[in-house]
């Protein structure tokens, strides 16, 4: 195992991170901005280094600066968290030639992934099933119009450089397609630099379910059952929960076995996870892997019993998998739910100021907190302004739905406006309760949770 470990992120990761690390043994070492000087994470690492001004490209997105405070630690390996480096080839590539351990995947896996379409290529080759839909390398406006108008419409424009639901178009009919393909174009263009396309046909009530992988570079592969992420907003996750509602032994299993098909084409190790959506007659089609731990890993933690960071970082030192398929069992249920500083009432904008009144549920076996700030703590405009992720368990779905509900109401924010109330409706609305869920659902139950 790892002596000491650096900690590439801020916020609830890192803080997460380090109490895994804490618990191993294993020393850590935060890298923070201006901003952060006084952040909870900083304050809970052994050791801090400095790497910039507050905006992340000056230093959260700087790889040499995080490696320079690495080697200048003796940090023998990155933990990249998510967002940030997490899925930067690059980075990954300068850690090894630094002989510093990236504990994420292979650079060949993470590049692999990056784009939709090379990704799908792969997919295809493995016999992972697709979405129907285009994405080959001939980026003519007419072969794309020609893929949709033979799928049929509606049908869904994708970036293949995408990500965060940005560069993404829904296309109604024939007579839309042009317009909606120059909208996605630009888009692309300004959010990724990279405006090619790829068409799939668009769904019109899947649920958003995903597969946990864990591959580690003894050549065993295991999945540690799935998530539901169908409640989104703008293609954003906001309540995920474990498993996910109605899932067969017999679909649990094939969706599990087609991710780690999935993992396997492309060499992977560590934590992965597939994306796919599931169609109301039990279809399911490969969305994207996501090469990195999910903001939602907790709930997976909670109906597994399992700590992912502590297997990132045993995996990463060349430990084995900590458990086989046959070990594995799920228990119960969990949600998590984003607690973010944004207005419901004004578009969920992003809310910034500081945090007055922090007063948070208890926390228990059923009751888990992730947050990376404190009372009294500012939530700037140069982060991501998510405040905690809550998460709940309990036996039953019914009864960990109750403990959501109970603890949202519970929590006592003031100095910036929350979607807490926002959340509560949503958790508390007769749709959710009775699993009446699918992509769509804030869209369709808006004048219930609002
Ligand atoms: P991003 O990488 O930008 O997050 P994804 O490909 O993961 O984009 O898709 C984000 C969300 O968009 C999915 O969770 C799902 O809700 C929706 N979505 C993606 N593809 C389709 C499709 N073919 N049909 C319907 N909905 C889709």
């Amino acid at each position: 195992m790892f002596n000491k470990i650096l900690i590439a992120n801020r916020g609830e990761i890192a803080c997460r991170i380090i109490k895994t690390a804490k618990k191993m043994g294993v020393l850590t070492v935060a890298v923070y901005s201006d901003a952060d000087k006084e952040s909870l994470h900083v304050h809970m690492a052994d050791e801090a280094i400095y790497i910039g001004p507050s905006p992340s490209r000056e230093s959260y997105l700087l790889g040499d600066k995080v490696i320079a405070a690495a080697i200048k630690t003796g940090a023998q390996a990155i933990h990249p968290g998510y967002g940030f480096l997490s899925e930067n080839a690059d980075f990954c590539r300068a850690c090894a030639e630094q002989n510093i351990t990236f504990i994420g995947p292979p650079v060949g896996a993470i590049e692999a992934m990056g784009s939709k379409s090379a990704a799908k290529n792969i997919m295809e080759k493995a016999n992972v099933p697709l979405v129907p839909g285009y994405h080959g390398d001939d980026q003519s406006s007419a072969i794309i119009k020609q893929a949709a108008d033979d799928m049929g419409y509606p049908v869904l424009l994708k970036a293949t450089a995408g990500g965060g639901g940005k560069g993404m178009r829904q296309v109604w009919s024939e007579e839309e397609f042009a317009e909606g393909l120059a909208a996605a174009k630009r888009e692309a263009m300004s959010s990724f630099g990279d405006d090619t396309m790829l068409v799939e046909k668009y769904l019109t009530q899947p649920r958003h379910v995903e597969i946990q992988v864990f591959c580690d570079n003894h050549q065993n592969a295991v999945y540690l059952f799935e998530r539901d992420c169908s409640v989104q907003r703008r293609h954003q996750k906001v309540i995920e929960e474990a498993p996910a509602f109605g899932m067969s032994e017999e679909l649990r299993a094939k969706m599990g076995e087609s991710a780690i098909k999935s993992a396997q084409a492309i060499g992977y190790q560590g934590a992965g996870t597939v994306e796919f959506l599931l169609d109301v007659d039990g279809s399911f089609y490969f969305m994207e892997m996501n090469t990195r731990l999910q903001v939602e890993h907790p709930v997976t933690e909670m109906i597994s019993g399992q700590d992912l960071v502590e297997w990132q970082l045993r995996v990463a030192a060349g430990e084995m998998l900590p458990k086989t398929q046959q070990q594995l069992v799920l228990n119960g249920h969990a949600f998590e739910a984003r607690i973010y500083a944004e207005d419901p009432d004004n578009d969920f904008l992003p809310a910034t100021g500081k945090l007055s009144l922090l007063q948070t549920p208890i926390e228990s076996e059923h009751v888990r907190i992730d947050t990376g700030v404190r009372q009294g703590d500012e939530v700037s405009v140069f982060y991501d302004p998510m405040i905690a992720k809550l998460i709940v368990w309990d036996e039953s779905r019914e009864k960990a739905l109750k403990r959501l509900s109970k603890a949202l109401s519970e929590y006592r924010i003031n100095g910036v406006t929350t979607n807490i109330d926002f959340l509560y409706n949503l958790a508390t609305s007769k749709p959710f309760i009775e699993e009446d869920i699918d992509t769509s659902f804030i869209e369709k139950n808006n004048d219930l949770i609002f």
